[in-house]
């Protein structure tokens, strides 16, 4: 093998100006060590002070006069080498998402340093036991005590652990040294990872597969042994038995030699989750989540490497996992927000999935019950295969859904938040012993302004988004910045009932303990939460019946199952339907068939009651009746007129900065830099903004934001390249920082 003389060498720093390469050359020392991937050290600057970087190409050719090429000082050894395939995703993704190379190179690494991998040392006998029992005799007649202490020990058992052998039986250095010398006895040493599963009892149970289960699982390994590589997307309502399709496929794709990368989003990545897969794929799993330590992350990942284990499951960042030949990427739950990253480089989880699979000839597996409006347009457009499951697998009724008008609750004088359907049906449920949850839906809560006589919604004639109050009577769109003042009575009726919407748990709590004295009453929130644990403390509390109502955010939607819960009370299903974004109606219709979800999974058959002002709502009535086709179609005619995602795509431009006038003179820079580009360059994206962000200012930081739109994604990458070199090259905006992020899953 002929090695290349230069390298190409990406600085860690994480500064934008310095994004780019350098070619520095291979001494011959480092011939070898010199990979794609391999953590450096080199000299930098005229003073040339050290700097660590990464190897990110290699080649024969200098770029430069060879004179001025320096030599690398030093090729880290034994750290963290990336797959290059890993360093061209990372350099994609920095292209796709924005951010710097060093921002992306730190996405896709598990852990930024080694971790020192523990070792255990052992005393391993080499002389048969015969043998070994005559030398015990020996010392015994010589009366050498140490000697006969570890002899006697050894006879027991043949191996030990150094450590522990040393300090238990106090054994001093020159008796291992007389072991060793005679040779009785060998030194070796084990690595010993960090498990992060608990040893489980393994009981290999796999179900038969229903005709629809196996049909999608018969077509799929169909196309993967003719070498065909879609990205599939799943449709099934919980309980339809995804988990257990994927499970056949991901059989199948192992025993053809390949791993697989499970993603589940963290908060539905519970124990029971991991003993399924654990129970039929035993130690061959592994598991990531965001509680492990540096060390247990990089334990993880150097078993991945070493082939130790198959399956990677975990969140976001365990897309990462450096498998040597990855064969499948499942993503479950595949429309949560959480398969976007919230820091730069602001990729989604999906694009990267299904870029990590053309790198490696590997394929992707979408699933949800309410798959997002992208994956969904997607399978319709015949980007993504689509596969339909309709019923649960276990046998079970849907549950009957009330939607109760909370105007006519107003009307009828009843002016407590539990309308009188719901009332009703607490109270049978208590005096039944069984069990009920009651949902606050506070996600995206923003304090939208709403008339509680008409439901009236005060919108933004610009946007058709909620605006949201802010002091001094002020209503803000936070896309556009248009602002109007609050009204004192309702512009749609005349009513006085026009006010900040919201209502949190503990004030709910307190109520229900107020109105149903006689229940035990459980609140979860993130306040509730907080402690390590928490979460899987009230879960298990309430799961043993030691409470009859559970009070709760989306939080206590996710996944669980509870066979006696027969109600689910969603107090107030507006909140998420007006949270001033434009995603608002998909989260609502995501939320409440979540939660409907929750009631009767067993024998009992369950109700759900969802209190609304908007019962006419197509994503309230869609949800009800679990007719996601339906809701598809209505929210695609809005999306599609005001040129939201998927119908467009938008670039969010952010500027901060800790002084106002700069971040206010900034954005007004890069909102001209924008208009001049798109008309010389004949575009049509649009601009919308500046504004001031919905968080105008966060930790004494002023944050102002652009929106722009187009059809064409590419176009709007040119854009971000664009501006990014415009704002970091000119100069003029110190002080001041510029992060983007495409198709926001959040307003800012
Ligand atoms: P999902 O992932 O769609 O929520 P699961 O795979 O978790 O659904 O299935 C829900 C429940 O039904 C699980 O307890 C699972 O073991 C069971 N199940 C799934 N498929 C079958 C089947 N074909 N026969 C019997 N039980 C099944
Ligand atoms: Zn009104
Ligand atoms: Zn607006």
């Amino acid at each position: 093998m002929s090695y290349q003389s230069y390298a190409d060498i990406i600085i860690d720093i994480s500064h934008e100006n310095l994004d780019k390469t350098y070619q520095y050359a291979i001494p011959k020392e480092y011939e070898s060590s010199a990979i794609i991937g391999a953590p450096v050290v080199v000299p930098f600057g005229l003073g040339n002070r050290t700097i660590n970087g990464y190897i990110v190409g290699l080649s024969n050719e200098p770029k430069i006069d060879i004179e001025k090429i320096k030599p690398i000082t030093l090729v880290i050894e034994g750290a963290p080498v990336i797959e290059s395939h890993l360093i061209y995703l990372a350099y994609w993704i920095k292209e796709s998402f924005g951010g710097t190379m060093n921002d992306a190179l730190k996405t896709v690494m598990p852990v930024k340093k080694a971790v020192k991998i523990k070792e255990q040392r052992r005393i391993v006998l080499i002389r048969p036991l015969e043998e070994l029992k005559q030398i015990y005799e020996e010392q015994l007649k010589k009366n050498n005590v140490a000697r006969v202490r570890i002899l006697e020990a050894l006879l027991k058992n043949g191996i030990l652990d150094y450590d522990k052998t040393l300090k238990g039986l106090n054994i001093s250095r020159p008796v291992i040294r007389w072991l060793l010398d005679n040779e009785i006895i060998q030194i070796d040493s084990k690595q010993l990872y960090r498990n992060p599963i608990e040893e489980q009892s393994v009981t290999h149970t796999k179900v038969t597969l229903n005709s629809e289960q196996k049909r999608i699982v018969e077509h799929i390994i169909r196309d993967y042994n003719e070498g065909k590589r879609y990205t599939y997307l799943i449709h099934g309502i919980t309980g339809s038995g995804k988990t257990e399709v994927y499970m056949d496929i991901i059989s199948e794709v192992i025993a053809s030699g390949k791993q697989v990368i499970v993603l589940i989003p963290e908060i539905a990545l519970t124990y029971q989750t991991v003993k399924r897969f654990y129970e039929r794929f035993g130690e061959r799993i592994s598991i990531l989540n965001s509680r492990m330590s540096d060390g247990e992350r990089y334990d993880q990942s150097l078993r991945a490497k070493k082939g130790d284990i198959d399956i990677m499951i975990g969140p976001r960042s365990a897309l990462f996992t450096p498998f040597k030949n990855l064969g499948l990427i499942i993503v479950d739950e595949e429309h949560e927000g959480s398969y976007k990253s919230e820091i730069t480089p602001k990729y989604h989880a999906i694009e990267v999935a299904k870029k990590r699979a053309q790198l490696t000839d590997s394929f992707v597996i979408l699933g949800s019950a309410t798959p997002s409006l992208e994956s969904y347009s997607r399978c319709i457009s015949g980007e993504y295969k689509l596969y339909t499951i309709t019923k649960r697998a276990k046998e079970a009724n849907p549950p009957k859904v009330w939607i109760v008008d909370l105007r006519e609750e107003l009307k009828q004088k009843n002016r407590s938040i539990f309308s009188r359907k719901l009332k009703e049906l607490i109270e049978e449920k208590l005096s039944n012993h069984e069990q009920i949850m009651l949902f606050i839906n506070r996600r995206g809560y923003s304090g939208f302004v709403s008339c509680r006589s008409c439901g009236h919604v005060m919108r933004c004639s610009h946007c058709d988004i909620s605006l949201t109050s802010h002091v001094n009577s002020k209503l803000l769109c936070h896309y556009c910045g248009y602002e109007e003042r609050m009204p004192n009575t309702c512009p749609a009726c005349g009513s006085k009932y026009i006010a900040a919407f919201g209502t949190g748990t503990q004030k709910v709590e307190e109520i229900v303990r107020r109105e149903f004295p006689e229940a035990r009453v459980l609140r979860m929130d993130t306040d509730t939460t907080k402690n390590k644990g928490g979460h899987q403390r009230i879960l298990s509390a309430f799961a043993k019946h030691k409470a009859d109502i559970l009070v709760g955010t989306q939080m206590i939607v996710k996944g669980h199952d509870f066979p006696l819960v027969s109600l689910v009370g969603i107090i107030a299903a507006d909140l998420s339907l007006y949270a001033g974004d434009f995603r608002a109606s998909e989260r609502t219709f995501q939320l409440l068939s979540q939660a409907a979800g929750r009631a009767g999974r067993d024998a009992i058959p369950g109700e759900v009651v969802i209190q609304t002002y908007h019962p006419e709502h197509y994503s309230i009535i869609t949800a009800a009746e679990g007719n996601y086709e339906e809701f598809f179609g209505q929210e695609m005619l809005y999306r599609r007129l005001m040129q939201y995602p998927p119908a467009a795509h938008i670039l969010l431009a952010l500027v901060t900065s800790k002084e106002e006038e700069k971040v206010e003179r900034a954005v007004t820079h890069v909102a001209e830099a924008l208009k001049e580009y798109i008309i010389t360059n004949k575009l049509s994206s649009q601009i919308i903004g500046p504004a001031p962000a919905g968080l105008a200012k966060a930790k004494d930081i002023y944050r102002r934001v652009i929106y722009i739109k187009d059809e064409d994604y590419d176009l709007l990458v040119g854009l971000k390249n664009y501006l990014e070199g415009y704002f970091n090259y000119s100069g003029q905006f110190v002080g001041c920082n510029l992060q983007f992020d495409f198709n926001p899953m959040s307003t800012y």
